[in-house]
């Protein structure tokens, strides 16, 4: 009992409960946080006609989409299948908003078909649009403005080289191909992915925005994207969501006195909703000494949780039975035949072999991007409600991995 209270635990589950009922690696997340999160956006933006869509590619599982519907929120998705899922969860069309990238004009239509917002991001596809449907379903125009209001250059989409959206510069075009098709134009989009660490750089990208938006007379929203950042580590930056609230509602208000009409603001939050929910739960296999480092092998790898790799992604990583002993240095590696380093030369308290390391922040991008590589299975998922775990998704087993090959005839 004594050593259960040392022990690191979610909502006041420990990680040995966890790990005794679902086995590991797992993927737990606290929905309180995701609660919280949310409610901090609607308060930030109070004053304001404020819609939120949720961005469901961060973290897919159903209950969580089924959670954020219960709050109220809508659901940004970015593929056919996204959409789909969002349906399944039990959104209305109306409020889902289909933001695909380069696409083809089908899978828009497919969209069109299921009543959803559709979200365009290129002129060659809008024109095929406005022949198809000309002024008979609403669109929304997706503009980069290029602004680039953080740092991590690998996941910010606004800037001058970026595939996203339709350049501002090209607005005469866009203006041009609108009005001679007869293209109803009832949202303006911007989403610049990168982590907003400077809220006055991008209230600047929504001023552009809005002063092409001021030209476009049948609007109903405007979509200012995401990019809201959450601390990864202590004394991180992130996002002031409060000031980014308080300043875009002032900005907005003034714009929709001058448009006439009280307009829709909307965000499409991923990370910020759901990241710092997420916990990753695995187990250290082995030590191994080198000449150079200790090393902390896991049960786990690039296939469960890639962001360290994929783009240099920092995550906290705390021992879960034993939070508070003496700090040494680990390298923290996967089971993958390839290099999948978590962590190099981390302070973390004192490993021994069988303890379970938890990583922070793996809500978003964490479970989404799992695969099966070297045939490993995925993960399990819980979610904490209440201070009760539920399993939100079985582990793979063998019958996964085999589902949809197909056995022909041996050669003779
Ligand atoms: C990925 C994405 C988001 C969510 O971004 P976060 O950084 O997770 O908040 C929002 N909108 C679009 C169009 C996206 O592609």
């Amino acid at each position: 009992m004594s050593a259960k209270i040392t022990e690191f635990s979610i909502e006041g589950v420990t990680v040995s409960e966890l790990i005794e009922s679902y086995g590991d690696p797992l993927y737990v997340y606290n929905e309180t946080k995701m609660t919280a999160q949310y409610n901090r956006i609607t308060s930030a933006f109070s004053g304001a006609n404020l819609k939120v869509n949720y961005a469901c590619k961060a973290l897919n599982n159903i209950n969580v989409l089924r959670h954020f519907k219960k709050l109220g929120s809508g659901l940004d998705t970015v593929s056919i299948q996204e959409v789909e899922l969002g349906l399944e969860a039990g959104f209305k069309p109306e409020d889902i908003i289909f933001t695909p990238n380069g696409v083809s004009i089908e899978e828009i239509s497919q969209g069109v078909a299921y009543g959803v917002r559709v979200n365009i991001d290129n002129l060659s596809i809008l024109e095929q649009f406005g022949a198809l449907y000309g002024d008979t379903y609403p669109v929304c125009i997706r503009l980069n403005p290029h602004i680039n209001a953080g740092g991590n250059a690998n996941i910010s989409v606004g800037h001058i080289d970026s595939k996203f959206g339709i350049s501002i510069h090209q607005t005469r075009h866009l203006e041009r191909m609108v009005k001679s098709l007869g293209i109803r134009v009832n949202g303006m989009h911007m989403h610049t992915g990168s982590d907003i660490l400077d809220v006055d750089v991008f209230l600047r990208g929504a001023e552009l925005l809005l002063n092409i938006a001021k030209d476009f007379d049948d609007l109903d929203y405007i979509d200012f994207g995401s990019g809201f950042k959450v601390a990864y580590k202590q004394d991180d930056i992130s996002t002031d969501i409060e000031e980014l609230g308080k300043k875009m509602t002032a900005m907005f208000s003034e714009f929709c006195d001058d448009y006439g009409k009280n307009l829709q603001i909307e965000f499409e939050p991923g990370k910020f909703l759901v990241s710092e929910a997420g916990y990753f739960l695995c187990s250290v296999n082995a030590l191994k000494q080198t000449t150079a480092t200790v090393f902390a092998h896991v049960n786990t790898g690039l296939n469960h949780l890639i962001r360290p790799m994929l783009y240099g992604a920092y995550h906290h990583i705390t021992n879960g039975n034993n939070p508070s002993g003496k700090n040494r240095v680990y390298t923290v590696v996967g089971y993958i035949c390839e290099t999948d380093t978590f962590a190099s030369d981390r302070l973390i308290s004192e490993i021994k072999e069988g303890d379970v390391l938890v990583f922070h922040n793996a809500g978003a991008y964490c479970f989404a991007m799992s695969n099966n590589y070297n045939s490993r299975y995925r993960p399990a998922e819980v979610l904490i409600r209440d201070e009760k775990p539920f399993l939100i998704r079985k582990r793979e087993t063998m019958e996964d991995l085999l589902r949809n090959q197909i056995l022909i005839d041996q050669e003779s």
